[in-house]
C-alpha cells in the first residue's frame, strides 16, 4: 500500500518565510496526484517535504500506515525524478540505471533482470550502449525515468520532469509518463507550473497558491466548477475571460449588467444570487472563451446573453479561431469556429451560454454560482 496522508504540514524557511501554510491532502494507493501553481507557490517545497529532502516545521506524514517525518529519504521506499536529469556522462545508459542498484548491493544478475525490464517499459533497450550526450533530451528523460523505476519504489515523485523539453517533446512524453503510470500502477506526486500538463495527466489535481492549498479535485472538476477566481483563472488555456458586472434582481429573475448588456441568468443560477443577497451589487461574471459565441444560431437561442464588441486581434489556429476583444474595461476572448467571418475591426454581436456563466463574490472572490 502506497497511500500518503499530509496532516497540516507547514513549512516555514530558517529565514521565516512561510512557504507552504497548513497543507492537508490524503492520497489514495495508486493516484496520480499534480501540484500545480504559479512560481514560487511552495509546490516544489511540498515535494521535498515528502521526499525527505527538507524539515516539515509542523504537521504530520504518513506513508501507508507510518509516519514518516524523521524518516531518512532513503528508507521512505519513494523515488524522485527532477527537471535537470542529471545523468553521469561518462556512464552508458545501463549503467546509469544501474548505478543506485549497485550501490545498495543488489546481485548482478537480479540488476541485469531489473534495467532491462525498465529498458523494456521505456523503449530504451537499443540505447543501453549509449552516453548520454549521444541521445536526445526525450531519452535522457526516459533513462532518468528508467533510474526511478528500477528502484521498484511505492511512490514516484517529479518535480517538472519535462521543462527542458520542447513543446513537442513535452506532449509525447506526457502520453509515454500516462502510459508509464497505467502500468506500473504506482502512486506519483507530480509537480508542474503548467497548466496543460496537469489537466491532462492527473486523475486528481491539487491547485496551490502563496503556500495555500486553494482546490483539490478531478480535472473536469476543476475546469468546470473552479472553487474561487484564482483558480477559475489559471486552470484553463485561453484564461476564462473575467467582467465586472451589477446584479439587479427583479422577481425571480437576476440580470447581471455589464455596461449596455444585460445578462440574464438561468433559474438556478439567479437563486443563489438572490438567496446570497447580491441584488445591487457588483460581482464578477466568469465566462471560458469556448463559452462565447458568435454563430448566427445560437445568437438567435440567446437573446438574453448578448453582448457587442470590436475584435482587436484575429487569430487563427487551425482548428479554432481566437477573436481577442475588449468589454467594459476587460479584454476577454471567444474561441470560434475557424468558419468565422469575423475579422479584426469588425463590431460583433457575441452571445454567453447562459448555463456556463460563472459568478464570483468581488470581495472575497469565492464562487457563487
Ligand atoms: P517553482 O515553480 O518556481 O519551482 P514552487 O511553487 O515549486 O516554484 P518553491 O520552490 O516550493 O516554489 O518555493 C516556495 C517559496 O519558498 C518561494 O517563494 C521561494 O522563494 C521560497 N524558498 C524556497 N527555498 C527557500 C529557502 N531555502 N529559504 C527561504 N525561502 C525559500
Amino acid at each position: 500500500m502506497a497511500s500518503l496522508s499530509l496532516k497540516h504540514i507547514n513549512k516555514a524557511y530558517p529565514n521565516g518565510f512561510e512557504a507552504v501554510k497548513d497543507f492537508n491532502l490524503e492520497i489514495e494507493d495508486k493516484e496520480f496526484v499534480i501540484f500545480v501553481g504559479p512560481s514560487g507557490c511552495g509546490k516544489s517545497t511540498t515535494l521535498r517535504m515528502v521526499a525527505g529532502l527538507e524539515d516539515i516545521s509542523s504537521g504530520e506524514l504518513w506513508i501507508g500506515d507510518k509516519m514518516v517525518n524523521d524518516v531518512e529519504p532513503k528508507d521512505r521506499d519513494i523515488a524522485m525524478v527532477f527537471q535537470n536529469y542529471a545523468l553521469y556522462p561518462h556512464m552508458t545508459v545501463y549503467d546509469n540505471m544501474a548505478f543506485g542498484l549497485k550501490l545498495r548491493k543488489v546481485p548482478k544478475d537480479q540488476i541485469d533482470k531489473m534495467v532491462r525490464e525498465a529498458a523494456k517499459i521505456l523503449d530504451l533497450e537499443a540505447l543501453l550502449d549509449r552516453k548520454p550526450k549521444a541521445l536526445s533530451g526525450g531519452q535522457r528523460q526516459r533513462v532518468a525515468m528508467g533510474r526511478a523505476i528500477v528502484r521498484n519504489p511505492k511512490v514516484f515523485l517529479m518535480d517538472e520532469p519535462l521543462s527542458n523539453l520542447d513543446a513537442k517533446l513535452r506532449g509525447q512524453m506526457r502520453i509515454e509518463i500516462s502510459k508509464l503510470h497505467q502500468r506500473l500502477g504506482t502512486t506519483i506526486i507530480y509537480v508542474t507550473h503548467d497548466q496543460t500538463e496537469a489537466m491532462t495527466l492527473g486523475t486528481r489535481i491539487v491547485v496551490m497558491s502563496a503556500g495555500v492549498v486553494q482546490q483539490v479535485d478531478t480535472p473536469q472538476t476543476l475546469y468546470d466548477r473552479p472553487c474561487n477566481l484564482f483558480v477559475a483563472g489559471f486552470i484553463g488555456s485561453p484564461q476564462m475571460n473575467f467582467v465586472d458586472a451589477k446584479c439587479k434582481v427583479n422577481g425571480k429573475k437576476v440580470a447581471l449588467v455589464a455596461g449596455p448588456a444585460s445578462i440574464e441568468l438561468p433559474e438556478a443560477k439567479a437563486k443563489k444570487l438572490i438567496d446570497g443577497g447580491y441584488d445591487g451589487k457588483t460581482v464578477v461574471l466568469g465566462i471560458r472563451p469556448e463559452d462565447v459565441h458568435d454563430e448566427p444560431d445560437f445568437l438567435a437561442k440567446s437573446p438574453n446573453t448578448i453582448i457587442e464588441a470590436t475584435i482587436r486581434v484575429y487569430e487563427m489556429l487551425g482548428a479554432e479561431v481566437y477573436l481577442h476583444f475588449d468589454y467594459e474595461g476587460s479584454t476577454m476572448t471567444a474561441r470560434v469556429d475557424p468558419r468565422t467571418t469575423a475579422r479584426t475591426g469588425d463590431t460583433v454581436k457575441f452571445a454567453l451560454d447562459a448555463d456556463r456563466i460563472h459568478v464570483f463574490d468581488k470581495e472575497t472572490e469565492k464562487t457563487i454560482t
